[in-house]
C-alpha cells in the first residue's frame, strides 16, 4: 500500500480529525496509488495518522477513512460504519417519520463521498469522490444486506464528479429498475419520486421537519409557495388547511407531479393554483397588481458553491426576501430558506434584515430551522452544514 507523508505543520489540524488534506499538505507520496485506493497516512516523524482515499486529480488530494491506525478498509470497516448510520436513522424519530430518508450522509457519516437515499424499497446512491467510487462494489453488497430493498440505483450524474476526474453516470446498480415514479410516505403524506429523472436523487428529504413545522402555520392563510419543485411544502400546506396555496416553479415537470403528488392525497384540487414562472419575476408581477398574501415560502436553489461569489449571492436572496416581505399582508408569515453553504446564517438572518428594512416593516423571527436530521452535522465537519432557515412574522 502506497503511504503519503504530510507536512509537519499540517500535522496540528490533523489532530482535530477534519477528513480532508488538501493537495498542498502533501509533503510526498511513497509508490503509485490509483485513483481512489486507500493510502497510509504519516507525519513526518513517521507516525501513523490512519488511511485515507487517495484522489490525484481533486485539490482535496486525500478523503480520510480512518483516524485508527490499526483499522484496516475492508468490507468489515464499511459494514460498521453503514451499520452504525442505520441505527441512527432507525433510533432517532428518523424512520418513524415516514419511510423514505437520507441513509448515509457523507463525511458526517464517515464515509466521505457517499449519499444513499433510501426512497420506500429503493436505495439511491451518489459516489462523489474517487474513494466511494473505488469501494462502490463493496458498499453496494453492505447496503444489499443490512437494508433489503427492491433495487439500488445509481445516481452519479454530478458535476462535482468531474473534479474527482471521475465520468457523470446513473443507472441500476442492483436488483431491479424502479419504476418511474416511486411512492413515498414523509409525514403521513405521500409523495411520488422520480428516482431516475428527479433532481439530485429525485426528492428533497432535508426539509422533512421543515415543512411539518411551516405546515403548522398555513391553516385558513392564502400561501405563495416558491421553488415548489414536486411540492414538498405546498401538499403539507394544503393538508393542514390552507385556504389556498399558489405554487411557483420554472420547470414544467416538478409541477406536473405537484399536481399528481395533491392526487395521491386526496387534496382539493381547486384549492391549487400551479404557476410555471421565475420567481423573482412572479413576485414582481405580484407586487404591480397589488396582491397580498398571508405566507410566502422561499427555498431557492442553491445560488452559489463558493465563497468567491457569496457578496452576489447575498444580493440575489436579498431581493427575493425583499420582495416576499413586500407582498406579506400585516401578520403575515415568511418561511425562507438558503441551502447555500457558503452562507452561514449569521449572514443569512442579518440578509433578511436588510431586507426588512428596505422594506419598511418589522419581521421578528419565530423559528430558526435547519436540515433534518438524517443529514446529520460531524463536528469536525461544519462544511456539511448548509441548509439554514426562518419562520418569520411580518408586522
Ligand atoms: N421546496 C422544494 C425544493 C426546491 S428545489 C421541496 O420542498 O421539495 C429548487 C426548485 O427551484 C427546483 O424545483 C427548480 O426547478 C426551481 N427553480 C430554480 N430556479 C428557479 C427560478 N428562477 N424560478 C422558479 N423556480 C426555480
Amino acid at each position: 500500500m502506497a503511504s503519503v507523508i504530510i507536512k509537519q505543520e499540517i500535522c496540528r489540524t490533523l489532530k482535530y480529525r477534519h477528513p480532508w488534506i488538501f493537495s498542498g499538505a502533501i509533503k510526498r507520496i511513497e509508490g503509485t496509488p490509483a485513483l481512489g485506493e486507500t493510502v497510509e497516512i504519516y507525519t513526518e516523524s513517521n507516525e501513523m495518522v490512519g488511511r485515507g482515499a487517495y484522489s490525484p486529480k481533486s485539490k482535496i488530494a486525500i478523503r480520510m477513512w480512518s483516524f485508527e491506525p490499526k483499522e484496516e478498509i475492508t468490507k468489515e470497516f464499511f459494514t460498521k460504519r453503514i451499520s452504525y448510520s442505520i441505527e441512527s436513522r432507525k433510533k432517532n424519530q428518523i424512520a418513524s417519520a415516514g419511510n423514505s430518508f437520507r441513509l448515509i450522509f457523507a463525511e458526517s457519516d464517515g464515509i466521505p463521498g457517499l449519499i444513499v437515499d433510501k426512497f420506500a424499497d429503493y436505495l439511491v446512491c451518489q459516489f462523489l469522490s474517487a474513494g466511494a467510487e473505488y469501494y462502490k462494489k463493496i458498499i453496494v453488497e453492505v447496503l444489499q444486506e443490512l437494508m433489503p430493498c427492491k433495487g439500488v440505483y445509481e445516481r452519479s450524474d454530478v458535476e462535482i464528479r468531474e473534479k474527482e476526474g471521475l465520468p457523470l453516470i446513473s443507472g441500476i446498480l442492483a436488483g431491479t429498475e424502479p419504476p418511474e415514479l416511486v411512492e413515498i410516505e414523509e409525514n403521513n403524506l405521500k409523495f411520488y419520486v422520480g428516482i431516475k429523472n428527479g433532481h439530485k436523487t429525485g426528492f428533497y428529504l432535508d426539509q422533512r421537519v421543515n415543512r411539518s413545522l411551516v405546515a403548522e402555520y398555513a391553516k385558513g392563510r392564502e400561501v405563495l409557495d416558491c421553488f415548489t419543485y414536486t411540492g414538498g411544502f405546498s401538499v403539507s400546506a394544503l393538508n393542514a388547511g390552507a385556504g389556498k396555496v399558489t405554487s411557483i416553479d420554472s420547470s414544467g415537470p416538478a409541477l406536473e407531479m405537484l399536481k399528481k403528488n395533491i392526487e395521491l392525497n386526496n387534496l382539493d384540487s381547486t384549492k391549487s393554483e400551479l404557476i410555471e414562472a421565475k420567481v423573482a419575476e412572479q413576485l414582481r408581477k405580484y407586487r404591480d397588481m397589488g396582491k397580498q398574501f398571508d405566507m410566502i415560502i422561499l427555498d431557492p436553489p442553491k445560488f452559489i458553491y463558493d465563497r468567491s461569489h457569496l457578496e452576489q449571492a447575498t444580493r440575489a436572496y436579498k431581493d427575493i426576501n425583499l420582495l416576499g416581505i413586500k407582498l406579506l399582508k400585516a401578520g403575515g408569515i415568511l418561511a425562507t430558506f438558503s441551502c447555500s453553504q457558503p452562507m452561514g446564517e449569521e449572514l443569512f438572518q442579518q440578509m433578511i434584515s436588510y431586507a426588512a428594512t428596505d422594506a419598511n416593516k418589522s419581521v421578528q423571527i419565530l423559528h430558526k430551522l435547519w436540515q433534518s436530521p438524517d443529514h446529520p452535522v460531524a463536528v469536525n465537519f461544519p462544511e456539511s452544514s448548509y441548509l439554514k432557515g426562518l419562520i418569520c412574522r411580518v408586522g
